[in-house]
């Protein structure tokens, strides 16, 4: 059945801007690494496409390893794209990335010229697209010169193949590194995407959320759920239907008496706040304006309902901050 956006979606929505730059990310962005492969049913990944689009989420974040197998997410969306968001492309904030295992041999990982300007043709044809907005640098490689790394990235927004840059997971110092090379190219690094969540402090420890803010570059925060940790979904189990019990980037040995402990408290807080773990865990990510966008992942489009609504209540007490801590924090 045809299907129109609705209008109304840009007011159910928050958009921040992404560091010094002139783009504006949606403060909940939709990430297609899990539940986008050739293991879920295509008319599961339209929904959530739709709904998340409905509700005012422009930005879709992929890799080009998404799946499984890897670039199956990709083929996905550019079907969905085609099918569903024509004429709304210019609506949209579309990125990749390429950094980790795509092919075989040694050009198909890390962040050489060669593997990184294959990979983004590659993922411009799987998605049927002329650019992408976003072209990340996954991961930092330590065997490549960093302006080899920040050199293709430029060439790929000079050729016309992305129209931002950004890297993903790099450490305080790497960042300040690249965004210098970047800078002295004439293409900024205006984002960067590391992990972050109640449970996941490593960007606090690090002092990355203090470089980007002291460099002008926006964040994206990968898991904020905790892949799912951040739910009420494993407070009595794990369920058949969940990441745990299907994949192996979540351990159910994380899932041990204790912390499921902690767990049960940080929803007792978010209930007390009347939000869902969920909400709470969103909103957390996203307190006192320092994360630009927090990148959710779902499994159903009811879910990114769900999460949406985490921007109703969005501010905490430091009262609350601190019991989210006694509960969060090792
Ligand atoms: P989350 O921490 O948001 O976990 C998503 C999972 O949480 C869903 O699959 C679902 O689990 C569960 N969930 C989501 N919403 C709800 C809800 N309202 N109620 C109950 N359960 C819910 O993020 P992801 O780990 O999926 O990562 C998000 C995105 O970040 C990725 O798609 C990707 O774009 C990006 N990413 C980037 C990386 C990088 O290196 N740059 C690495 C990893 C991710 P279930 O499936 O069990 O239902």
């Amino acid at each position: 059945m045809a299907w129109t956006p609705a209008e109304n979606r840009h007011e159910k929505m928050r958009y921040n801007r992404l560091g010094n730059s002139g783009l504006k990310l949606p403060a909940i962005s939709l990430g297609l690494w899990h539940n986008f492969g050739d293991d879920t049913p295509h008319q599961r990944k339209v929904e959530m496409c739709r709904t998340a689009f409905d509700l005012g989420i422009t930005h879709f974040d992929l890799a080009n390893n998404y799946g499984p197998p890897p670039g199956s997410a990709e083929t996905a969306f550019g079907r969905i794209l085609k099918d569903e968001f024509s004429g709304l492309r210019d609506q949209m904030v579309i990125s990749s990335k390429a950094g980790y295992l795509m092919w075989p041999g040694p050009y198909g990982e890390w962040g050489s010229r060669k593997y990184l300007i294959a990979s983004c043709d590659q993922s411009l044809k799987r998605m049927g697209l002329d650019y992408v907005d976003i072209f990340y640098s996954h991961r930092f490689d330590p065997d490549t010169p960093l302006e080899e790394t920040c050199g293709a990235l430029d060439h790929i927004v000079r050729s016309g193949r992305a129209l931002y840059v950004g890297i993903s997971s790099y450490n305080s110092q790497r960042t300040r590194e690249a965004a210098a090379i970047l800078k002295s190219l004439g293409t900024p690094c205006i984002i960067h995407q590391p992990s972050y969540s109640m449970l996941n402090r490593w960007v606090e420890d690090d002092g990355l959320i203090d470089t980007l803010e002291e460099l002008g570059i926006g964040s994206i925060v990968f898991s904020p759920l905790a892949q799912g940790m951040l739910t009420t979904k494993y407070l009595n189990g794990v369920p058949e239907e969940s990441r745990a019990a299907a994949s192996k980037s979540l351990n159910p040995d994380f899932l041990n008496d204790k912390n499921v402990e902690n767990i049960r408290q940080l929803n007792r807080i978010a209930e007390g706040r009347g939000q869902t773990l969920a909400q709470m865990a969103i909103a957390w990510v996203l307190r006192r304006g320092r994360i630009t966008s927090a990148l959710i992942g779902a499994s159903r489009a009811a879910q990114i309902v769900d999460c949406v609504k985490a921007l109703d209540n969005p501010d905490f007490t430091d009262a609350e901050l601190a019991e989210i801590d006694s509960f969060a924090r090792e």
